[in-house]
């Protein structure tokens, strides 16, 4: 191999001229290097770091999810990413993506800074929230005003007057459930609680909620032994029903629904698993069904607003997991949800 050209000196300005914090922690968490974006990130006096502990450096580390990942990626050298939030001594609040890599006897932490990107992702909720908010109002009077025609002029007008009533009525039903619901994805997580959550008492209760629609297809549901978690309630409780609801939904004609919900302990939290027999989902269509309004089927054959795969991923994201799906066209698909450990 051809030696390289370059000096160290050359090395450190390229480091330093990455906008990428670049740090290099050794086996009992002492600061060994730090780039110049990795000095401003931690807004620390240039140079106090190098040779003291990180938790010298930060008390009240231990107690966080970076520190948590840390420890993993040195004991079992596996790669961790993550976005940390957190709050400068001043109260001003910063995101970074943090991606945590082994080394030899170290390791490396990359921050980039994802401040911005969040700010810009909370307007445009916002945004969504109040267009949604308020396009609510002049929907209901058009509503209300085409049922008013219905009733008023049905039969006394010809049959397309009648026919094109119908078609305001059912337009503007479709438009009424889309924008209800991005509204309520822009709603998720709003207020959200922190709280203990006993899965199996979840999924009772949300088989309870279907129970009809389970009736009704004579689906069998099974749960098998599912942990108590740390998480947010009101949002599980929607993640699960979405997943259930749509495998009693997207399935073969005069097939027989079986949908069993398991979880198992994995590396830092528990993977849930919704496993289906139905249509199934193409290898090239299993990323975008997470997107807002993206369906794949025929709107006459299985009703829905290609929302609830989308409140499924917000969800998830808001819980630090991961959402994914394995599946065979025509036999059926798994959902897995991975939910990291809450502190
Ligand atoms: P909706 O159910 O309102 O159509 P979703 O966001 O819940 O919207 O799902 C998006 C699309 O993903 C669905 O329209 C469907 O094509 C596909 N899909 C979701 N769940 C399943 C499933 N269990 N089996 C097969 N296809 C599914």
């Amino acid at each position: 191999m051809a030696e390289s050209t370059m000096t160290n000196e050359e090395y450190l300005s390229i480091l330093n001229s990455m906008k990428e914090g670049f740090q290099v922690v050794d086996q009992d968490l002492r600061y060994v290097f730090l780039n110049k974006s990795a000095e401003e990130h931690s807004r620390m006096l240039p140079g106090s770091l190098i040779g003291r502990k990180m938790t010298e450096c930060y008390p009240g580390i231990e107690k966080t999810k970076l520190f948590e990942l840390i420890i993993d990626t040195l004991e079992r050298k596996n790669h961790n990413e993550f976005d940390n939030e957190f709050t400068y001594p001043n109260g001003e609040k910063g995101w970074f993506r943090i991606s945590i890599q082994p080394s030899d006897n170290q390791i490396f932490i990359i921050s980039t800074d994802i401040t911005e990107i969040i700010k810009k992702n909370k307007e445009l909720e916002q945004f969504a929230y109040i267009t949604s908010h308020d396009l609510q109002e002049p929907l209901r009077t058009i509503m209300s005003l085409s049922q008013l025609m219905s009733s008023t002029y049905k039969g006394r007008l010809d049959e397309k007057a009648d026919k094109y009533l119908r078609y305001i009525d059912e337009t503007s039903q479709r438009m009424s459930d889309l924008i209800k619901g991005l509204l309520d994805y822009s709603r998720i997580g709003s207020e959200r609680e922190l709280t203990n959550i006993d899965c199996n008492e979840l999924l009772n209760a949300i088989s309870d909620d279907l129970q009809e629609n389970i009736r009704e297809s004579k689906a069998q549901i099974e749960v098998g032994e599912l942990p108590e978690i740390r998480g947010y309630e009101t949002e599980l409780r929607m993640l699960f029903q979405n997943l259930i609801s749509n495998a009693l939904k997207f399935q073969k004609k005069d097939n027989k629904p079986r949908v069993t919900i398991d979880a198992r302990k994995e590396m830092g939290g528990w993977e849930f698993a919704c496993t289906d027999n139905g249509i199934g989902i193409a290898p090239e269509n299993r990323e975008r069904i997470f997107d807002i309004f993206q369906r794949l089927n025929k709107k006459t054959r299985y009703k829905g607003t290609g929302i609830g795969l989308a409140h499924c991923r917000k969800i998830v994201d808001l819980h630090g997991g991961k959402i994914r799906v394995e599946s065979e066209l025509g036999q059926g698909s798994t959902f897995y949800v991975f939910l990291p450990a809450q502190q």
